[in-house]
């Protein structure tokens, strides 16, 4: 890979991680989705957000052990939250980062994106953080390019940094996510980031359960509830209907964005309606247990899906989501550079 034929300064004060754990697995040239990760994998970049972290929390939050490697944002969708943290994840780790606002319709065609992809890579990136709202046009792009590609959202199928990130802050809270029942309400069928959460928290030894309406349930889910089936080449997961059966004794409650904007319509009586049988207020919660985490991937809608009192509660995550989310994607900047040097698993 073209990124490993660099040499990176890695000696200066505070800035060399440690690789030295024995079980630091890694072996991606790209961050496409979780479905290709091993645990091994996901503990490794868990095991470096920890010290990347640690970075971000000093009062002058630099450790430059990216000069020379350059980031670059390619954001075909509307984005603050996840490009400024790329951004920032870069910064910190004082790689150069441009980022590139295309306008979707002009790249409606695929040759288009791989036309800005060659170029892109023509000017020496070394890492493409990509999003864009057809599944799978980061996949495409991977295969014309040397730079590493970071899936950053992929229309409603996969947010592998979202996860990676969700999982990091469960850790912090509940040192491990075996046995946990993590419950994700809301608009399933269009979530990349359900997706992606599905994955990793299976992987990670979770119990998953999805909630929403059938009409935002994926397609083979939402005809068997209660039953817990695989299906949609997805991990078995538990498909539940009723939000107060599906947070019974709940550890972990993800509510998702109910997202407007790819819904093709007649999905929903109306938006009162949902948030009257689906939003996550804090008497549904009195089933969760009481030490249980909220989460949210951002951006919310307060008064829809979730009531901004448990937003804001103190069960909620959601800011610390935010921060880890920078470790984490610095942590992935690092070893797509081969810093990581871990081996093969
Ligand atoms: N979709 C939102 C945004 O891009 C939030 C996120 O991705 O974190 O701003
Ligand atoms: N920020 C997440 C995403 O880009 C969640 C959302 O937009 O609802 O998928």
């Amino acid at each position: 890979m073209m990124t490993n034929e660099r040499e990176y300064s890695s000696d200066l004060e505070g800035t060399s991680f440690s690789n030295e754990q024995s079980d630091l697995v890694w072996d991606h040239e790209d961050v496409l989705d979780l479905d290709d990760f091993t645990v091994q994998e996901i503990e490794t970049v868990i095991a470096l957000a920890e010290q990347m972290r640690e970075v971000l929390d000093r009062r002058i939050a630099r450790a430059p052990a990216l000069r020379g490697f350059t980031v670059i944002n390619l954001f075909f969708e509307p984005s603050t939250r996840t490009r400024a943290s790329f951004e920032l994840a870069g910064k910190v780790l004082g790689a150069d980062v441009i980022s590139v606002s295309a306008d979707n319709s002009s790249v409606v065609k695929g040759e288009s994106l791989i036309d800005t992809v060659k170029t892109l890579s023509a000017m020496r990136a070394d890492a493409i953080v990509m999003r864009h709202s057809m599944s799978g046009a980061p996949y495409l792009a991977s295969t014309y390019t040397d730079a590493a590609i970071i899936n950053a959202g992929d229309g409603s199928h996969a947010h592998p940094t979202q996860a990676l990130l969700d999982i990091y802050t469960l850790k912090q809270r509940l040192g491990s996510l075996r046995g946990k029942k993590i419950v994700m309400v809301g608009d399933i069928s269009h979530s990349r980031v359900a997706r992606s959460g599905i994955w990793g928290f299976s992987a990670m030894g979770a119990e998953v359960v999805l909630c929403g309406p059938p009409t935002l349930l994926p397609a083979g889910l939402n005809d068997n509830v209660h039953v817990s089936r695989k299906s949609s080449n997805l991990p078995s997961v538990q498909v539940e209907t009723d939000i107060d059966v599906a947070l019974d004794n709940a550890d972990v409650v993800m509510a998702l964005r109910l997202q407007k904007e790819r819904q093709q319509g007649g999905l929903l009586p109306s938006l009162r309606e949902y948030s009257k049988l689906y939003q996550v207020t804090q008497e549904r919660l009195s089933r969760a247990k009481q030490s249980h985490v909220l989460m949210h991937p951002g951006p919310k809608n307060e008064g829809i899906e979730i009531a901004g009192n448990v937003a804001s509660g103190s069960n909620s995550t959601i800011e610390e989501q935010v921060t880890n989310g920078v470790a984490v994607r610095m942590a992935l900047l690092y070893l797509l550079a081969g810093k990581g040097q871990v081996g093969a698993n």
